[in-house]
């Protein structure tokens, strides 16, 4: 069993006291620590910025051209936070227990706990920064709801949450580079981790703009490298996001935990056609005001607009009162899912609901309309007023959906379908946020640590932000103070040359193979192999084929694919290939982790353990633990972290 090393007592004093009683590094002693951190989304940059602040050697990397393109620029809708500002009941041990629930209990509660406790700070540091999240009238910071709870905790900035919040990083960020506290390296990409007597000494880099390899010291490095989504080919995340950094990681010695377990999140703009590449999401802000439904008739051929209220099935209403259109994202895709394959799906693929907003605009039209003293307004002043309120809250997101579709959602109702969106699976960390491999850390959608089988909304940003800002300034202390007297690695060390080696290796034999398929070509199949088998729906039959498939397409990939072009140039195919091989390598272990858990829980639905009402049905006897796999030569070594419930009792999640 793997020890997560969590403090001992209460769940609500368990970081107040670690805190009382890490290790720590004198500022002084603070310079002569050399920290690598990969990544510069959110957990990346914040990391990063808090490491300068207080005095370490960092270096940062990251393949975009400035650190503040990370993916993290692209989260829409909002971050959670416990401050009860809307007087609703909310609170850290509500914040605690939402996430738990909403993770189908397969989440460490001491982790989650402490996410909650910090939740509150997180929003105090940016509005500190100048995050421009959105304000009530009187000046206070507005929120909103997202899924899984019955509390408005969540704070935004617009559709543009992660933009604002990666802005304040990034400030925070160049502030440290400026000072020479932090070296950043864009357009740089880390292709292996270099490990002595069992230690992380450091990582190997390409330049991607020379192709040149670099060779950089760490005493400590810090994945942030992000989610791995993109395995699916087709999903919602940035095109560039990939695994490798993390994969390079796992097979240099840090477990990859709970791998099979994907969020799907369910309002997307459907796949269109063959030609897409990438998925675009309809943020889940847009489910505190827009409702789903379906006609009630099959393969109904009427418009929207023209099926009448009684024929119209709201089924996340019907379905699940209590919570009504905001349920937790795996269950609002699954109701999606089962509606659309028995049927009722509209759009010409059939394969979406709607999402629609004309309640809210006539609703929004009459608070406005009594604001200026008319009580009685007719349909079309309701009409006019209240698309103007529409606007200010999510005018981006109907922009981009009109573009997108070259529909008009302010007049009809948005068409949306699951899509692939977030990844809970990740590296394997302890409470202190360190992996198997000492001195390596992981943090933000990188590490797999407080979501469960399924993240609710706008807790990625938070868990990001909590990681960077709060955790690792002290974790990262606590692992490294006894390191003082450890004389830094030569890069010139034999365990750097040969990682270096490795890394041209594996470069050459890309370019060597000159076949005839292309990388995009490799990854579409492996796209399909995973949605088919290892997406909304899995079962034993289809996960089994999946797996024979996928070593058959690595093999096939190995001797076919074509990488043009050399290694000591700007050459993003070459970028490309290796993170495809990757994929296709994490692929096998999600589906045999998929495999392995005979159960359902969150967004891994195994289609032969289900409830008679078709919710996700656990096997707590058998599968309560974190399933942590260890690369071999061959295969991959199961080891388990059983999880404790001290606090909250595991029970059948109700949503009704
Ligand atoms: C469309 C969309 C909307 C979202 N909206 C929300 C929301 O409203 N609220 C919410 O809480 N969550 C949201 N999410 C989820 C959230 O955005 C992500 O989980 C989060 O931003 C991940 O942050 P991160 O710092 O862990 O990684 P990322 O932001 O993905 O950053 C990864 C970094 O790692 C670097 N990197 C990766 N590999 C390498 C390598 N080999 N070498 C060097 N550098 C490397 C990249 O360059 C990048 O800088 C959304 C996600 C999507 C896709």
């Amino acid at each position: 069993m793997l020890n997560a090393k969590i403090p001992v007592g209460d769940i609500d004093k368990k970081w107040e006291e670690y805190k009382g009683h890490c290790k720590l590094v004198n500022p002084t002693n603070k310079r002569k620590f050399e920290i690598i951190v990969i990544g510069t989304g959110l957990a990346g940059a914040s990391a990063a910025a808090s490491l300068g602040e207080l005095g370490y050697k960092v270096k940062a990397f990251c393949f975009q051209d400035s650190p503040r393109r990370a993916h993290s620029i692209a989260a829409q809708g909002g971050i959670n936070a416990a401050k009860n500002y809307q007087n609703d009941g909310d609170s850290v041990f509500r914040l605690f227990y939402d996430t738990i629930k909403g993770g189908d209990y397969r989440a460490r509660e001491a982790n989650v706990h402490r996410l909650a406790e910090l939740s509150v700070k997180i929003i105090d540091q940016c509005v500190a920064q100048g995050v421009p999240f959105a304000r009530e009238y009187g000046g206070l910071l507005s929120n909103r709801s997202f899924g899984g709870t019955q509390v408005q905790r969540t704070f935004y900035a617009a559709g543009q949450t992660g933009q604002q919040l990666l802005l304040g990083a990034y400030q925070a960020l160049e502030r440290q580079v400026a000072l020479g506290n932090v070296e950043m390296f864009s357009r740089h990409e880390m292709l292996d981790v270099v490990v002595h007597e069992g230690t992380t000494k450091g990582i190997i880099a390409r330049n991607l703009i020379t192709g040149q390899i670099e060779r950089h010291f760490g005493h400590a490095v810090l994945m942030c490298s992000g989610g791995y989504g993109n395995v699916f080919y087709l999903s919602t995340n940035a095109m560039g996001s990939n695994v490798s950094a993390a994969w390079k990681a796992h097979k240099k010695g840090a477990f990859f935990a709970n791998p099979c377990f994907t969020q799907i999140h369910p309002t997307c703009i459907p796949v269109s056609g063959d030609h897409q590449s990438k998925l675009t999401l309809m943020s889940e802000s847009l489910r505190n005001d827009g409702r789903i439904w379906v006609p009630k008739q099959k393969d109904d051929p009427r418009k929207p607009q023209d099926i009448p209220e009684a024929e119209r099935d709201y089924y996340l209403e019907r379905r699940y009162p209590a919570f009504g259109n905001l349920v937790p994202r795996d269950v609002a895709s699954r109701a999606a899912k089962e509606r659309c394959d028995e049927g009722f799906g509209v759009g010409s693929s059939k394969m979406a609901v709607y999402l629609d907003f004309q309640e809210a605009i006539l609703r929004y039209g009459k608070i406005e309309s009594s604001k200026q003293g008319n009580h009685s307004p007719d349909k079309d002043t309701q009409l006019k007023l209240g698309k103007q309120v529409v606007k200010e809250k999510y005018g981006n997101l109907f922009d981009m959906y009109e573009k997108i579709t070259g529909e008009n959602p302010y007049e009809m109702p948005m068409r949306i379908y699951p899509a692939v969106h977030y990844t809970m699976g990740g590296l394997w960390v302890d409470y202190e946020l360190q992996t198997t491999l000492p001195g390596l850390f992981a943090l933000g959608e990188a590490n797999f640590s407080d979501h469960g089988a399924n993240r609710l909304g706008a807790s990625a940003l938070m868990q990001g932000l909590a990681d960077g800002y709060f955790v690792i300034p002290y974790t990262l202390g606590n692992c490294i103070a006894d390191k003082l007297s450890e004389k830094p690695l030569s890069i010139n060390h034999d365990a750097f040359v040969k990682a270096e080696e490795g890394v041209h290796e594996r470069l050459d034999k890309l370019l060597a193979i000159k076949g005839t398929e292309s990388v995009e070509s490799f990854h579409k199949r492996l796209g399909k192999i995973m949605w088919d088998f290892c997406g909304m729906g899995r079962n034993k039959a289809g996960l089994e084929k999946a797996i024979t498939d996928i070593q058959k397409l690595k093999v096939e990939f190995w001797t076919n694919v074509k990488v043009l072009g050399s290694k000591f140039e700007f050459n993003p195919e070459l970028d490309k290939a290796g993170r495809v091989a990757d994929f296709i390598e994490l692929g096998e272990l999600m589906c045999k982790d998929a495999l392995h858990r005979n159960e359902s829980c969150g967004g891994h639905f195994r289609e032969e353990f289900q409830t008679p009402e078709g919710e996700a049905l656990r096997h707590d006897n058998e599968f309560m633990y974190v399933a942590a796999w260890e690369h071999a030569e061959k295969d991959w070594n199961l080891h388990k972290e059983s999880l404790n419930y001290e606090v909250i009792k595991p029970t059948q999640r109700n949503y009704k």
